[in-house]
């Protein structure tokens, strides 16, 4: 396997509680995926869960369908639902929650599709994650693990009254989870296999204040929130120790208040004889200046 993980990975932990992260897609779409893989970095970290990736190639498991005890779905585009779908039914899971009895795990989703709107989707979601799942997200599995002796029932009424939780039927009212940015979300595992091959992801900011009106990038994410220079620079450092491909990851990396002075570092580190390659999610075209061109074109 071509994996370098940037954490220390516990292997062979006593884990009693099993999830599978469910990627509506191929694998290498999985390893790109920036919030789905800090996820994962998450729960592999905890000592008591035991975690496993399921995409929409995955052919064998290490954990059997049969002990899992919970399914996250990451959940970004709306056709997201067909393969989402498909993974259910290839381990034989009921699509619809109310057909879904205790013997079976549970199941959930987040991101920005069930965040705009999760009522679409809420005969077949058990619980639905809305607002910024990289906290809340394994704040609530382990909430799952600790109450993992309850009933379905039970474990959701719990969950309903968990900030940014959506339990159809029982929520009255949600309040969407978001955080500040003090830490840094980058890729954990970096591999060849992966859509942006050896890339090393760092979001840097989240939201953005022009608010085009067709742009759930923008709204999803208010307010609008920046990652320190300084915890942006470090965290470069850590990627560039395991490979030479940086990207620059948010809605409009361009209002970074620090923008050209990120630039600046990457574009110096190349002048001195470094072999690096930097690259942006976007960029609007009002926000080139001839050092971003420079550093992006090296
Ligand atoms: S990210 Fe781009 S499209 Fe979205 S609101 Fe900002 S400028 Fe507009």
């Amino acid at each position: 396997m071509n994996e370098i993980y940037l954490y220390n990975r516990q292997l062979n932990k006593e884990s009693d509680y099993n999830v599978w992260m469910g990627f509506p897609g191929p694998k290498s779409f999985a390893l790109s995926s920036l919030g789905f893989m800090w996820l994962f970095k998450s729960l592999d970290e905890e000592p008591n869960i035991r975690v496993e990736r399921i995409c929409s190639d995955t052919k064998i498991t290490e954990i059997n369908s049969k002990d899992v005890n919970a399914i996250c779905f990451s959940f970004s585009f709306d056709m997201d639902f067909i393969s989402i779908f498909s993974i259910l039914d290839k381990y034989n899971i009921p699509l619809k929650s109310k057909d879904r009895e205790e013997n079976y795990p549970l199941i959930f989703a987040g991101g920005p599709v069930v965040t705009a709107n999760p009522e679409p989707y809420k005969d077949f979601f058990d619980f639905i994650i809305i607002g910024d799942g990289d906290k809340c997200n394994l704040e609530v599995i382990k909430l799952c693990r600790e109450n993992r002796e309850k009933s379905k029932k039970e474990l959701l009424d719990i969950l309903a009254a968990y900030e940014g939780v959506y339990v159809p039927n029982v929520t009255k009212k949600v309040n969407k989870c978001h955080y500040d940015l003090s830490e840094c979300v980058y890729t954990p595992i970096i591999s060849e296999e992966s859509f942006f091959p050896n890339t090393f992801i760092i979001e840097v900011s989240r939201g953005c204040f022009n608010r085009c009106g067709f742009c759930v990038a923008s709204y999803l994410n208010l307010p609008v929130r920046f990652v320190d220079y300084e915890t942006i620079i470090s965290n470069i450092d850590l990627g560039l120790k395991y490979t030479n491909k940086i990207a620059l990851l948010g809605a409009l990396i361009s209002a970074h208040p620090r923008f050209n002075d990120i630039c600046s570092y990457i574009y110096n580190r190349i002048q001195n004889g470094e072999n690096i390659e930097m690259s942006v999610s976007s960029l609007r075209a009002d926000a080139i200046t001839p050092k971003v061109i420079k550093t992006l074109s090296v």
